[in-house]
């Protein structure tokens, strides 16, 4: 996103706000940024879930196409539960984000991977009390 703002002349950071490396685009922010690596090896491991290796992020133009791919790698009864660690891990990596650039404060990996659990654990009970799961 830093690359868009840039491109219109909108202020922006010069650098990723969660490693501090180069220019941050949506893929770096939700998959290859090491702080981000770091949260989804802590959320993987709870879910006991990995991301398909057969896609390589490097290799992709964006996150959209990411998903897809990565989506369609999982049989239909466990796509919903891909969807949802991705959605409440990709939130909390934009809140992360957020907080470090508007806040000016941050959370470490480990309680980002927490933001996630707990988001999950919320779903999860909504969905039993509504009768949805
Ligand atoms: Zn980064």
């Amino acid at each position: 996103m830093q690359v868009y703002l840039a491109r219109r002349g909108w202020p922006h950071q010069p650098s990723c706000p969660l490693c501090n490396g180069p220019l941050d685009s949506g893929l770096h922010l939700c998959l290859t940024c090491p702080f981000t690596q770091e949260v989804w090896s802590r959320v993987l491991a709870w879910v006991n879930f990995s991301l398909p290796q057969q896609i390589d992020p490097n290799s992709i133009p964006n996150i959209r196409e990411w998903w897809e791919k990565s989506e369609t790698l999982f049989p239909k009864d466990r796509r919903r539960v891909f969807n949802g660690v991705v959605i409440y891990t990709m939130w909390n990596l934009w809140k992360e984000r957020n907080r470090r650039i508007f806040k000016h404060c941050s959370l470490s990996s480990l309680q980002v991977a927490g933001k996630v659990r707990e988001c999950v654990s919320l779903y999860r009970s909504a969905s039993i009390y509504l009768g949805s799961n």
